[in-house]
């Protein structure tokens, strides 16, 4: 008889953990309770349009990434699949001026130079930084004390790239970012500057981000999301798993401090073990006396989400002349609740033909920052779709200044609140990532809890900052600590 595991979340931690655990020769069904799998990494269609709503740009789709091959395990990766790798990856338009980052550094710091000579050692500078950090691949591993079929190690080169990035970390971690920008003369460098980071985070995050695109990841599959879960939905099922939309896991069943089962509807669906990928942080309510553990209190002290608004605008106009990755700086500040918005980041789709009908074009916005209270507020009071509309009113008019063509020509127009993500996907606060903090390290939680055995964690919250490769990472993890717990061979990647 092969051992039951319940997977609750059907998004991409969910799945791939599906995929590992039945590799490995369990009888796997994942719960999700939305009536499509893949959870934050989505998109969707409204009159013609498809807006792509959870996947930017991936880590691990380069070839070269020791995490490529768990996405090609899982299926969402094959060598058919087409990786978009748009250069320059960031247009800023500074009245007029565009200013790029391209993949490709040495051609970023020559374009930099040119636009400002007098910026000329801070340019060289950043570009050091970014070829300093740019070797550190996200490492896999396996958990001490799993049996493998084939042990996965980390290469030595990473060993020497984590300790050159550790030094630029080092050194920039107590940096605030208006110190940093405050280094460059060239406004239009220092606004890009600021348009890219965050006061929260300081300017590490770009360092790293760029580091990855330098060396040839941080592509986007053809297609999206949808696509993207879909392939590993059509893995996770060949391999025999069992999928079941629409279906809530409201429970888990524990006796004598093992999970026995998850309750789903008000009846016992058994199992030998429960791997939880639903957010980490609102796992209270899975339980009827909830988890206690030293790494969850930590999670719970740190954390701090992030979350966006989303904006997602059909227009009927074609935009291809404009790049793909475009910031501004708004004429006037858009204002809501406690955040103040200078700069529009704007993902313009008009150059893929699956995202709009010729002619017109797709684009979507993130207004980051936490709005949630503020939303909820305007939910009790009946003010939530008259606040959206006022939103996206505000938010078309600035744009339509900096991109005339969009002038009255706005046919489709959907905004997505942190309440949308939080119905949608059930996360705290409808946050779908994690704010890395410089205080923060990039360490994964335990995937188990002492005392409780049979219930594993995956999932974006167990290691910051969170995203698709560490929902990937922490399902395979999850699988890992199954297996170790019940001496069953891991079978690896190939
Ligand atoms: C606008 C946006 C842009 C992004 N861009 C990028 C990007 O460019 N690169 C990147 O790496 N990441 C990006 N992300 C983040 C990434 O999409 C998420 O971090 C990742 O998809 C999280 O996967 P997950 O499986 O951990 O969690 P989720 O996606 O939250 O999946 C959890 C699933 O569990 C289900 N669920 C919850 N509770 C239950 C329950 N009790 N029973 C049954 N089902 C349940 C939910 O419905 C959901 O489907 C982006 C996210 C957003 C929103």
């Amino acid at each position: 008889m092969k051992k039951k595991v319940i997977v609750i979340g059907g998004g991409i931690a969910g799945l791939s953990a599906g995929v590992y655990a039945l590799r490995c020769g369990f009888d796997v069904t994942v719960l999700e309770s939305h009536s499509i799998a893949g959870g934050n990494c989505t998109s969707w269609k409204r009159s013609g349009y498809l807006f792509e709503g959870g996947m930017h740009w991936l880590t691990g789709s380069s070839k070269k990434e020791p995490i490529y091959k768990m996405w090609r395990t899982v299926g969402a990766l094959n060598d058919s699949i087409q990786i978009h790798c748009s250069e320059p990856f960031i247009e800023y338009d500074y009245e007029g001026t565009p200013i790029r980052f391209y993949r490709d550094v040495d051609t970023t710091e020559k374009h930099l130079i040119s636009l400002s000579p007098e910026d000329a050692k801070e340019i060289k500078a950043l570009c050091n930084n970014i070829r300093k950090v740019k070797n550190l691949a996200m490492p896999v591993t396996d958990l001490r004390g799993v049996k493998v079929t084939k042990k996965t190690r980390p290469p030595i080169s990473l060993l020497f790239s984590a300790i050159s990035a550790m030094r630029t970390m080092g050194s920039f971690s107590k940096i605030s970012r208006d110190e940093y920008v405050g280094r460059f003369v060239h406004e239009g460098l220092r606004e890009m500057l600021r348009s890219l980071t965050n006061e929260k985070t300081g300017v590490l995050p770009l360092f790293f981000t760029m580091g990855a695109l330098a060396r040839g990841d941080g592509g986007f599959p053809e297609g999206g999301s949808l696509p993207f879960v879909g392939r590993i939905v059509d893995t996770f099922q060949s391999l025999g798993g069992e999928l079941l939309l629409n279906t809530r896991g409201d429970r888990v069943i524990v006796e004598n401090e093992k999970a026995v089962g998850v309750m789903v509807n008000g009846k016992n669906m058994p199992a030998d073990a429960v791997i939880i990928t639903s957010d980490t942080m609102s796992i209270d309510r899975l339980f009827d006396t909830p988890p206690k553990a030293p790494w969850l209190e930590a999670m719970h002290a740190v954390t701090e989400p992030t979350m966006a608004i989303f904006l997602s605008l059909g227009i009927k106009a074609d935009l291809k002349k404009y790049h793909k990755g475009l910031v501004f700086k708004l004429q006037q500040p858009i204002s809501l609740a406690n955040q103040k918005h200078e700069y529009l980041s704007v993902n313009n789709y008009a150059s893929d033909p699956v995202y709009s009908p010729e002619g017109k074009t797709a684009i979507t916005i993130i207004l980051d920052g936490d709005t949630y209270d503020f939303w909820k507020k305007a939910k009790e009071e009946n003010r939530y779709v008259d606040e959206k509309q006022k939103l996206a009113g505000v938010v078309i008019e600035a744009l339509s200044k900096l991109v005339p063509e969009i002038e009255g020509q706005v046919e489709v127009c959907d905004v997505a609140t942190p309440l949308t993500y939080e119905r949608y996907c059930s996360n705290w606060k409808g946050s779908w990532m994690t704010e890395m903090t410089p205080s923060m390290k990039m360490k994964s939680y335990p995937a188990a809890i002492k005392g409780l055995s049979g219930v594993y964690f995956a999932g974006q919250r167990m290691m910051p900052p969170g995203g698709l490769p560490v929902a990937l990472m922490t399902g395979r993890t999850a699988v890992q600590y199954l297996c170790r717990d019940t001496g069953t061979l891991f079978v690896s990647e190939e």
